[in-house]
């Protein structure tokens, strides 16, 4: 026997994602769809937003089971790549592509969270490797090794960023890192402070591009707010 499904012939999960691929072209906000589903089902009481974020790979969705597996987003043969289908980008839910919008992976934190953080690169990964290794054996393997770099063409996604929110948090901040509250570390050569305006909600997580979600950091602040564990409030 057929199984029996509350909206319709399929999971509301493979439905919510279907109506921003085909009813809306590829985007479309919570709102949108959640018109679209009501008008469907007459008894549609789900909640959209929460369907739509179990398929997006830049959220933390590790609240459902099968989210609870690691795997990364361009795994295109893992069982549950199926959910593995959005991409959030602010409130716009998008459909997903990894040239695109980079690979995420699920993974399990030390405390036993499932969580979401984009991929390392290549290059991390084999940093990572060499740090494995002993002294001696870099030392070997250096010792063949071309002292040339290879130079090689690479394409990458950008942000499209706006120089007016930079503008704006540098002028909100008075030249003073907006967390550690210290003065720039130096003067650029035209005399204005040397400050770095970062995303609070990293872009590459949906975050949004204004000054609300931006805030301007020293050097130091902004590297640790990037590869140590720094805890960034909004403050614009
Ligand atoms: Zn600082
Ligand atoms: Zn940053």
């Amino acid at each position: 026997m057929a199984r029996k499904y509350v909206y319709g012939d399929k999971p509301i999960r493979t439905t919510t994602v279907e109506i921003v691929e085909k009813e809306f072209g590829g985007k479309a906000t919570a709102a949108q769809v959640d018109a679209v589903l009501r008008h469907l089902f007459a008894h549609y009481k789900d909640d959209t937003h929460l369907n739509l974020v179990v398929n997006s790979v830049n959220c933390n969705r590790g609240h459902w089971s099968f989210n609870r597996t690691a795997r990364r987003t361009d795994d295109v043969n893992h069982r549950h790549h199926e959910y593995d289908r959005l991409y959030k980008n602010g409130k716009v839910f998008e459909v997903y592509d990894p040239v695109l919008h980079g690979v995420f992976e699920i993974y399990e934190s030390f405390d036993g969270k499932w969580l979401t953080r984009p991929v390392k690169s290549e290059f991390e990964l084999q940093i990572e490797a060499a740090i494995e290794l002993t002294s001696e054996k870099r030392r070997e393997k250096l010792s063949t090794a071309s002292a040339t770099p290879e130079r090689i063409i690479v394409s990458t996604y950008e942000f499209k960023r706006n120089p007016l929110v930079v503008a704006e948090v540098l002028a909100l901040a008075k030249g003073k890192c907006q967390y550690c509250l210290k003065n720039a570390p130096f003067r650029r050569e035209d005399g204005r402070p040397y400050l770095e305006v970062h995303h609070v909600e990293w872009l590459a997580n949906g975050g949004e591009d204004s000054v609300e979600n931006a805030i301007a950091l020293c050097p130091n602040c902004h590297r640790e707010a990037h590869f140590g564990k720094l805890e960034l409030k909004p403050v614009n």
